[in-house]
């Protein structure tokens, strides 16, 4: 990886960091207590808990990426050389997979192996209910 390559990683994750870290957190609406719906539609109670349950997990979403734009400032920062290298089998991150996710910890084939059996067997659990 070039300097400047670096450079444009770098300020990418710094306005990815800005971004981030500047974003309140996605506000939780509260359950509705309004007076004048009392005894009215039970039917709102669990849309409401189903988008505060969308709404938590955004959340922690955006903790998780902000985390990692944190990591790859420090690896910018404390040593250079190891940013774009997969921390797992230690290959060069695709550039493509970098200047998408400037932030990528891992390479396709160990990310893979990291998220792939466990969202897949997420998937599939739900879909068995049916
Ligand atoms: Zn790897």
């Amino acid at each position: 990886m070039t300097p400047k390559q670096r450079e444009a990683y770098l300020q990418q994750l710094l306005a990815l960091h800005a971004e981030l870290s500047g974003k309140a957190p996605q506000r939780i609406e509260p359950n509705r207590t309004d007076d004048a719906r009392v005894g009215g539609d039970e039917d709102e109670q669990p849309l409401n808990e189903m988008m505060q349950a969308i709404a938590s997990s955004r959340n922690r979403n955006t903790d998780g990426v902000l985390a990692r734009v944190v990591k790859a400032l420090g690896k910018l920062r404390e040593d250079p050389d190891s940013f774009g290298e997969c921390e797992e089998c230690g290959d060069d991150i695709p550039t493509g997979r970098l200047q998408a996710m400037p932030y990528a910890e891992f390479c396709v084939a160990c990310q893979g192996g990291k998220d792939g059996p466990k969202a897949r067997a997420t998937r599939r659990k739900l879909t068995d209910y049916t």
